[in-house]
């Protein structure tokens, strides 16, 4: 058994419609641990350092200005083979290719409003996971 850590985003489409508990009880009903939580309202440097990977693409633009529209929930996640295990509780990026049960079928508006973000990678949550919080902040 592999215990990992994964980072997530509760984007501000689901913030706006009240959706935060809604949205972890997914987590939590599937196995996934909530070790470190919080509610901020992100400037536009800390989205656009966030997602520098897309700073290229033609929606980075778009993504930004939605990022920083509202407040969003920052928090690590904990469990078994988590980074994996978050992408499938999340589903498909774009929701009309979401599986049945997963957050982004039941809760996303679209592609861009898609409810939450989840780390890719385990090199990437950890890299993710360090730019929103200190180690001190995570307990298990
Ligand atoms: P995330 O990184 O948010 O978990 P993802 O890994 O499923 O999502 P990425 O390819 O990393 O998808 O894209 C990052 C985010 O950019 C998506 O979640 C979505 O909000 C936005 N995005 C991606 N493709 C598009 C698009 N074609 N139009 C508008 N927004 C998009
Ligand atoms: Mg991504």
């Amino acid at each position: 058994m592999t215990t990992q850590q994964t980072f997530s985003i509760l984007k501000p489409d689901a913030t706006r419609r009240n959706l935060t508990g809604a949205i972890n009880q997914k987590f939590e009903e599937n196995g996934l641990r909530i070790v470190a939580q919080k509610r901020i309202h992100m400037t536009r440097e800390q989205a656009e350092g966030f997602y520098a990977v897309h700073k290229e693409r033609p929606f980075f633009g778009e993504l930004v200005d939605f990022m920083i529209s509202e407040p969003v929930v920052v928090q690590v996640l904990e469990g078994e083979n988590a980074v994996l295990k978050n992408r499938e509780i999340m589903g498909a990026t774009n929701p009309e290719e979401a599986d049945a049960g997963t957050i982004r079928k039941e809760f996303a508006l679209s592609i861009g409003e898609n409810s939450v973000h989840g780390s890719d990678s385990d090199e990437n949550a950890e890299i993710e996971i360090a730019y929103f919080f200190k180690p001190e902040e995570l307990v298990g």
